[in-house]
């Protein structure tokens, strides 16, 4: 029940401006219409009606109610139901042209004390009074005040809100009802852009290359929890966004943010205690020797930074990095990212960079079936470096995702990182795990993706989900390599490790704590595994099923000896999902995993719903 939320909320915005009736407008899409009395299916995210056909005019419960027209009473009905629309009376006017009604919802129960159809109302009337919550379906006391057309036989069971999708039709039905209250134009906010003119004024001023999802792209503007709304009220369930890691919006996140902007926020170079705080806890996370941080604001930088940092410990240039892989975004990185430079646009990689297979044991040229897997793949790092050597550079460094995302959600197989890392290591190079995607417990068997390699690195990137969204990112490093960068030259990040973001770090650790949050990701995610490891044997689209937790991949293939990859039946599912009101997004070098990788309250009727919609939509390839 939001009312007493909703009331109080209203009722200070109108003290604020001293205003004696609130408003609610016309063709406003709500969000607060969510019982299955305002639903259109059965689905989570089935269309709601959520655009309100009326005006709202908020004022206490007991206020008269004046007819704005002669009329006769052609309606009336007590409409008692929780979200209901309470006492309702109907009123019909005659013109020259035919008859037109006018509506009065959510009324005390005495409105309708001896009422009769027919009856004649003189404009100005006294006809009814605004009900109070208990009368009204439970609402902050109002009069729902709406312009009918055509009754539809409906009588005073005519809707009061509208789907989305039948909005314009509802909408010739129900004109505007300031047509006869006459609140002035300037009274109303502007209205919002449309999708349309979003999406012009987008490609107008935003570089092309920024891409948007979907065929059909989805306009958010609210997020809560794994759930998120567009313009016209629709849910969607967010099955892709690890950033908002605890969930989108998470109270407690929120308001550690607002409470510290409001005192503080600046840079690091004064002494505070909340980025010693942040930290502390952060390192308290991470094993021996993790023990340094270093704040920025994304993951670019972080990755950039660490970058340096491998190169001031080793006084060498050369990295090796996975196929497939991403970093990035800055020049260095879209070097250090074969994702980015062998693909469009791209211009390879340069000599600094030395790219070896990825250790999937999927499409790789070892497989899952090979015990040695993991040593086969270490192997090649191994090979980069004994070349470097013999060409008397040495390595400076390996970096990897623990479990690469953009790589098509790779599980490395047992003890490829420890062997990988150990070549590095004899060569004097140092390891750097980039856990921008699997870090914070979402793996689940483990709070870190390197865990489950059973490897310590040697620094490790942090970003996306650090923050809830928030721009934060750190490199956590070994009190060696940090003192070999402090070489005289300051580091420095205006805004990295600030007051704001250090309060949403220290939030965010203590929700997934509180919360339970990695014990949750990894039960949801064995019951997601279990639900999507059969389509396989339905499906042969479906070549393989991987993943940890909520770190989930599903490889779509045309040929399971070939393995030719279903790229566009992976791009045609992940829009059909957003059709159903799941997003998910496709990944990997050719682009025909489904990833799957929600928000952490991500949950098991979630997971049922999500793999119940993925075995219709495979049907209809089928
Ligand atoms: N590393 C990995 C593994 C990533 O997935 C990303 C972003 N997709 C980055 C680094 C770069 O992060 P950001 O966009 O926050 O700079």
């Amino acid at each position: 029940n939001a009312e007493p939320y909703l009331g109080a909320r209203l009722q200070r915005a109108m003290d604020e401006v001293g205003a004696r009736v609130g408003v609610g407008r016309y063709d406003e899409a709500r969000y607060l219409y969510a019982t299955p009395m305002f639903a259109t299916g059965q689905a989570p995210t089935a269309e709601a009606r959520t655009v309100h056909l009326g005006i709202d005019l908020f004022a206490p419960p007991g206020t008269p109610v004046h007819a704005p027209l002669d009329g006769t009473v052609a309606a009336f009905a007590d409409n008692a139901a929780p979200q209901g629309c309470g006492p309702v009376i109907v009123l019909a006017h005659r013109t020259t042209a035919g008859s037109f009604f006018t509506l009065y919802g959510h009324l005390g129960r005495e409105s309708l004390e001896g009422l009769e159809v027919g009856r004649r109302i003189a404009r100005g009337e006294r006809f009814a009074w605004i009900g109070t919550p208990e009368v009204n379906g439970g609402w902050t006391p109002h009069l729902h005040f709406q312009v009918v057309a055509d009754l539809l036989g409906l009588g005073a069971a005519f809707p009061g809100v509208a789907s989305p999708s039948q909005r314009e039709l509802w909408k010739a039905l129900c004109p505007d009802p300031n047509l006869v209250l006459g609140i002035p134009a300037d009274r109303f906010p502007p209205p919002e852009p449309s999708k349309a003119e979003t999406l012009t004024s987008r490609t107008a001023c935003l570089g092309r290359n920024l891409s948007i999802a979907y065929r059909e792209p989805v306009k958010i503007v609210r997020g809560w929890k794994q759930w998120l709304f567009d313009e016209q009220g629709r849910r969607y369930l967010d099955a892709y966004n690890n950033v908002a890691h605890v969930g989108h919006c998470h109270p407690r996140v929120v308001a550690a943010i607002r409470r510290q902007a409001g005192v503080l926020n600046t840079n690091t170079r004064y002494l505070h205690d909340l980025v010693n705080r942040y930290a502390e806890r952060l390192c308290l996370k991470l094993p021996e020797p993790l023990s340094v941080c270093f704040f920025v604001n994304s993951a670019s930088e972080a990755n950039e930074l660490a970058l340096r940092l491998a190169r001031a410990a080793t006084g060498r240039r050369d990295m090796i990095v996975l196929e497939a892989a991403y970093h990035g975004h800055t020049t260095s990185l879209i070097d250090l990212s074969p994702y980015k430079h062998d693909g469009p646009g791209g211009s390879g990689a340069p000599d600094w960079v030395h790219t070896v297979p990825i250790a999937d044991t999927y499409r790789g040229p070892y497989r899952r079936d090979d015990p040695l897997a993991g040593a086969r793949y270490a192997a090649h790092v191994a090979a980069v470096v004994r070349a470097l050597e013999e060409r008397g550079r040495g390595v400076a460094g390996f970096i990897a995702e623990s479990m690469p995302s953009v790589g098509g959600q790779i599980v490395f197989p047992p003890g490829y990182l420890a062997a990988a890392y150990a070549a590095v290591r004899a060569a004097g190079g140092v390891c750097i795990a980039d856990e921008v995607q699997t870090g914070f417990g979402r793996v689940g068997t483990h709070f870190w993706g390197f865990e489950t390699q059973d490897v310590v690195p040697d620094l490790v990137v942090l970003g996306k989900p650090i923050g809830n969204g928030h721009p934060l990112a750190a490199v956590v490093t070994t009190p060696r390599i940090a003192a070999a960068f402090d070489n005289g030259m300051e580091f420095f990040s205006t805004f990295g490790g600030n007051p704001v973001s250090c309060a949403a770090g220290l939030a965010v650790l203590a929700v997934i704590e509180e919360q339970g949050l990695q014990a949750h990701a990894l039960r949801v995610g064995e019951r997601v595994l279990a639900g999507l490891r059969p389509l396989g044997e339905r499906f042969p689209l479906v070549g393989d099923v991987r993943g940890s937790g909520l770190f989930l991949g599903v490889e779509l293939v045309r040929d399971r000896t070939t393995l030719e990859p279903a790229d566009e039946e992976a791009s045609y599912v992940v829009n059909r999902l957003r059709q159903h009101g799941i997003l998910l997004g496709t990944d990997g070098p050719f682009h025909n995993v489904v990833k799957i990788r929600p928000p952490m309250p991500f949950d098991e009727a979630n997971g049922d719903f999500l793999v119940a919609t993925f075995e219709t939509v495979l049907e209809e390839l089928a």
